[in-house]
């Protein structure tokens, strides 16, 4: 076993992002935030893009306190004028968009059979519709820069069958579908085009996967199941515990970096084995 754990130390070095500018939706909380984080350690303008301001500002508030250089801006990206418009003032405001990372997701569990129109709707415009929207706004400007890094949160659920999830497995077969095609279109911009496939991390966007609908009595199975949970971080998981954001981030950090200079059209995962060991569901 390794003495010194995961998080303690970064192995980028100081500055390595200086003068980066990096948008990053769903910065505010979760995986977003750690993204967000590491990215201003190391030097980056983060501009964080969500709905919501207790999210996004608290969460520059916070990088700003310090001493990182962060600012946000309320976005939906499932509505394609208002991230037009997001991309264009970055632009303008700081000159280029270095990197772009779709991180913004919505979730929940929920029967197929029953979902309504409007619950998959919701979820696949927001991971897939908004992944494009977003990737398409900020072509033009990394283009005109001469190149930037786009790199998209997946995950693995759909590399099986993930039962209550066939609008987030739908929405993120097709991030991967759109990693590698952007990738190869937009080489010649030299835009590389990259995703993480996170393996599971108890954010507070999970926790809300499980919990029943407001007033419906039912138990919160996240809750309920946290201690079988903990047991099945330690033996499901062949690398033995939950993911961090911080997982996330180190990788994000690696592809924005000179590191990641030839490197587009991968899906990375990022997940202690899981997906791999896991047994089907
Ligand atoms: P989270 O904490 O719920 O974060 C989701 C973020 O997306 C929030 O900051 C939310 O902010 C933002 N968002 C939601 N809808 C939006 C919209 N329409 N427009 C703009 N922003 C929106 O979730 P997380 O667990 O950190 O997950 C982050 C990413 O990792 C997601 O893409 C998720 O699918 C992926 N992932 C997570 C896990 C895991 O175990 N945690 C595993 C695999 C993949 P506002 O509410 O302010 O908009």
């Amino acid at each position: 076993m390794s003495k010194v754990a995961a998080n303690d130390l970064s192995v980028f070095r100081p500055g390595l992002l200086n003068g980066q500018v990096a948008l990053i939706t769903g910065g505010g909380t979760g995986i977003g935030l750690g993204i967000s984080e590491l990215l201003a350690e190391l030097g980056a303008h983060v501009v964080i893009a969500s709905r919501r301001p207790a999210n996004h500002e608290a969460a520059v508030e916070a990088i700003r306190a310090r001493g990182h250089a962060a600012s946000s801006v309320a976005l939906d990206v499932r509505d394609q004028a208002a991230v037009q418009s997001v991309v264009q003032n970055v632009a303008t405001t700081h000159g280029r968009i270095d990197l772009l990372v779709n991180n913004a997701a919505g979730n929940f569990y929920a029967p197929s059979a029953t979902l309504s129109p409007n619950a998959w709707k919701a979820v696949v415009e927001i991971d897939l519709y908004g992944t494009f929207y977003c990737s398409q706004a900020v072509h033009s400007v990394m283009k005109a820069q001469g190149g930037g890094r786009i790199v998209s949160t997946s995950m693995t659920l759909h590399y099986r069958g993930w039962p209550l999830m066939a609008h987030a497995t739908a929405a993120k077969a097709g991030v991967d579908a759109l990693t590698r095609t952007l990738a190869v279109e937009w080489a010649p911009d030299r835009i590389r085009v990259n995703a993480i496939a996170p393996g599971p991390i108890p954010t507070e966007g999970v926790r809300k996967a499980f919990a029943p609908p407001a007033d419906s009595g039912a138990p919160d199975l996240f809750a309920a199941a946290e201690e079988k949970m903990a047991e099945y971080a330690r033996t499901g998981i062949p690398l033995g515990r939950w993911g961090t954001p911080r997982d996330i981030a180190n990788m994000v950090a690696f592809l924005a970096s000179p590191a990641g200079d030839w490197i587009t059209g991968a899906i990375f995962v990022v997940d202690g084995g899981e997906w791999l060991a896991k047994a089907p569901s």
